[in-house]
Parts: structure tokens; C-alpha cells; sequence
């Protein structure tokens, strides 16, 4: 047996030996409800610093897995964790890092119970965060507790993150201020979930584009006794008022078209057919000032989602949306002269590791030998993540992590125990075939 396989066995046995106490570990976490401070809707000075308390409960594995801790705040009372467990040299250093923010519960009525207190059954541990992704930081410092304790002596450095802010997108405070302070590596794996229900984690080498836009229109209200004379063209029409609710079906349609488009020609082989998408997520249309519909409706603004093709630049992208609505609106007398205002509030970019970058073989293989021989699921990731902004610093890397991603941010959210334990496993074990061993040892 090669010296490589006795550390893979050693750290197998350990991974089951310590999974008890991961999903302990992970009921910890979900009790710490560390809601991003910047979710729409959150009263910042009420919710912050509860992030913190997951990065020192983190903080707390990391130190008994035999890291040096370091803490990094670009924000006050929002604490970033790092964990170096120091190589012995001359092997590959791997970054395992994971967001320690939570998006807010939803409606509490339609969970189990209390959903910052994890409900752990045979097989699933259920509360907020224990996809997204409570369960794959718990995962990845398992992963370091279990080579700790099967003596495994790697000669790359291993890093452990827990950073803030990914649910809205905020870096600068999270990951970028992390990888500026120095704690970077030579690969990286994003520990968010890539598994679905009854499934082990994918390999997800991919992410989308996504963007985030409203559009706003400008009609011309008038008493709702005179519709008719504004809705027929021999009439007064435009003259007389403009409903935007009537007007927005040109902007409806005309993005429609563009969906139903991407989703015949713009495929890509890692995500399911109509996956790129443009979702209108929010509409508000009223008469100035009042919510009655006696008046036309001179004002609406509604709001877009976009996931994009990842071989696609945000720019490509957002040129075509705006060139497809201002063409459609080009037959519309009033939208003519009136044209839609669109504002673009988040921009972030999709990710692509290349195909021949030696991590993906690594962590393929490491998930393999951990099931007994199958290979891992390769899939696009089913929104964005922080490899983004990681490949904005030089460095590239996967997702594959544990957790039912169409639960992420729902109620009932829930992580499965097998998938747990399937990527602590993976993680160890990509450790030892990425960083390697130390000779002699
Ligand atoms: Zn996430």
C-alpha cells in the first residue's frame, strides 16, 4: 500500500469517527442567526455582529484542527476567520473557504420551528443556513480536524475561510478583504452547496453571469372614466393619457422573446436547458402618490434577475437587454419619446475554471475514492458565488459542496448528513492529493 492511500484510509475512518460531533458542530452554527446586515429589509444595527460569533465558533475548530487563526475585519463588528495549517513545504497550497452570512428566515410560519434551532433527523439537519452554506464550512473544518487526527502531515499550506457579506454580493467586506490581507492559495474550493436532494455534491466548475436591473416608465394620468378615450388610437390616446401598466407588455414581451431565444441558442453543456434566464421579480405601478386604480397609472418601475450564459460579459449582456427594449419600444409612439430608464444595481461577473486546470482531476478523484469508485456529477452552479471575485485576485477554483441547492434561501432549508460527510471526506482527501505528503513522514 502506497503511503498515499494509508493517509486516504486513515482520514476516511476519522471523517465517520468525528461525524457526530460535525452535525453537532453544524446545529451550533445555524443557532447563530448571522443575517447578512445588508439583506433589503434588515435593520443593520439590530443584526450585526452576528457574524463575528460564526467566525469564532469557527475560529474554535480551526485552532483545535492545528491552524494558526487569524481574523480580518474590513468592516467593524464583521469578522472574517482564517485558518492556516502550515505545510511542512514544498507542496501546493488549497484555500477551503465558505460565507458565514445567512439570508433572513422567511416566513417563519411555514418552517418546522424556530429556524435558528437545527432540527437534526436520521438523516438531515434542517434550519436556516444549513445548505447556504453553514453545512459545507462545518464540512471543510471537519475535514482538517479529521487529517489532525490521522496524523496526516501535508507539505501545502491548507486554508480554512469564513468570510462575510456573499449574500448581497459585498466582497470588498469578505472575500477580496481576505485574499488582500494574504490569505490566499494556490487553488481554491468554494465550499456552497452543489448537491440536490438525495444526490452526493457535483463538481461545479462554472458559474453564470447575474444581473440586477429596473426599468422605469413615465405615462400621463387621467381620471379612469376616460380610459377608452386613451386606449384607441382614433380616440385622444397619448393626447389625452398614458397607463404605464398598459405600456409595460412592450417591455414584457420584448424580454420574453429574448429569454425564449437564450434558452434555444444559448446553451452550455453543464446547465439545464433554460436555465438563462430573465426574471421579472418585482412590479410596482401606481397613480402618482395614491394606490387606487381611479386614475391611469403614470408611473411603474419593475424589476429584473438576469442569470446569463458564463461565456457572456456582463457588457454583452446588458447591451443586448437595452438595444432589445428600446427597439421594441421604437413601434410605440409614446415609448418613443418617452423611453424606458434602466438602472443596473448589481453586475457580477460569471466564472469558468478551464477545463485542463489540474484541480478538477484532483477533486473528481478525491470524491471518487471517498464513494468507493463513482465519480462525482459535473454541473453549472446554480447562482453566483465568490469564485468571481477570487479569479479578480489571481485565483481559480471549484465549487463542491454539501446541501439541497433548491432549499437554499427557503423555508425548511435542510442539509443531508450523507452529503455532510461525503464532503468532509473529499475535502481531506483532496488535501492530501493537492497539497501533498511530507517525504519521510
Ligand atoms: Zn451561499
Amino acid at each position: 500500500m502506497t503511503k498515499a492511500s494509508d493517509a486516504h484510509n486513515a482520514v476516511l475512518d476519522q471523517v465517520d469517527r468525528l461525524a457526530e460531533r460535525m452535525v453537532s458542530s453544524l446545529a451550533d452554527a445555524i443557532a447563530v442567526p448571522s443575517v447578512n446586515p445588508k439583506y433589503p429589509g434588515q435593520d443593520y444595527d439590530k443584526v450585526v455582529g452576528a457574524e463575528s460569533d460564526v467566525s469564532a465558533l469557527l475560529a474554535d475548530l480551526y485552532a483545535e484542527a492545528g491552524a494558526e487563526v487569524s481574523t480580518v475585519t474590513a468592516e467593524a463588528r464583521r469578522d472574517n476567520v482564517c485558518g492556516r495549517v502550515p505545510g511542512t513545504g514544498g507542496g501546493r497550497s488549497l484555500l477551503l473557504n465558505g460565507h458565514v452570512d445567512v439570508v433572513p428566515e422567511g416566513s417563519r410560519d411555514k418552517w418546522h420551528g424556530d429556524p435558528f434551532r437545527a432540527l437534526v433527523t436520521d438523516d438531515k439537519v434542517i434550519g436556516r443556513g444549513a445548505t447556504d452554506m453553514k453545512g459545507g464550512l462545518v464540512a471543510a473544518a471537519y475535514a482538517a480536524l479529521a487529517l489532525r487526527a490521522a496524523g496526516v502531515d501535508l507539505a501545502g499550506d491548507l486554508l480554512l475561510q469564513g468570510v462575510v457579506g456573499e449574500e448581497v454580493g459585498d466582497h470588498e467586506a469578505g472575500t477580496t478583504a481576505m485574499l488582500e490581507a494574504g490569505f490566499t492559495a494556490d487553488a481554491a474550493i468554494v465550499c456552497e452547496p452543489s448537491g440536490q436532494a438525495g444526490t452526493l455534491p457535483a463538481v461545479v466548475p462554472v458559474t453564470p453571469g447575474l444581473l440586477w436591473f429596473s426599468i422605469s416608465l413615465t405615462g400621463k394620468t387621467a381620471h379612469s372614466g376616460l380610459r377608452g378615450m386613451t386606449i384607441h388610437p382614433t380616440l385622444e390616446g397619448d393626447a389625452l393619457g398614458v397607463n404605464t401598466v398598459d405600456k409595460f407588455w412592450t417591455v414584457y414581451q420584448a424580454l420574453r422573446a429574448l429569454e425564449d431565444e437564450w434558452a434555444r441558442h444559448n446553451r452550455h453543456p453543464l446547465f439545464p436547458p433554460g436555465y438563462f434566464n430573465l426574471l421579472p421579480g418585482v412590479l410596482q405601478a401606481n397613480p402618482s402618490g395614491i394606490f387606487v386604480p381611479f386614475f391611469l397609472a403614470d408611473r411603474l418601475s419593475v424589476e429584473y434577475c438576469v442569470y446569463h450564459h458564463p461565456d457572456r460579459s456582463n457588457e454583452e449582456v446588458i447591451a443586448e437587454i437595452e438595444a432589445r427594449v428600446q427597439d421594441a419600444c421604437k413601434s410605440d409612439p409614446w415609448l418613443r419619446e418617452h423611453p424606458p430608464v434602466f438602472e443596473w444595481k448589481l453586475l457580477w461577473p460569471p466564472y469558468s475554471l478551464p477545463d485542463d486546470a489540474p484541480l478538477n482531476a484532483v477533486v473528481a478523484g478525491a470524491h471518487a475514492i471517498a464513494t468507493g469508485g463513482a465519480d462525482p456529477l459535473r454541473a453549472g452552479f446554480m447562482g453566483v458565488c465568490d469564485l468571481t471575485w477570487m479569479n479578480r485576485k489571481g485565483l481559480d477554483g471549484l465549487v463542491y459542496g454539501p446541501g439541497v441547492g433548491y432549499t437554499a434561501h427557503a423555508e425548511n432549508e435542510y442539509v443531508e448528513i450523507a452529503q455532510l460527510v461525503q464532503a468532509a471526506k473529499t475535502y481531506a482527501l483532496t488535501a492530501i492529493d493537492w497539497c501533498g505528503l511530507t517525504d519521510g513522514a
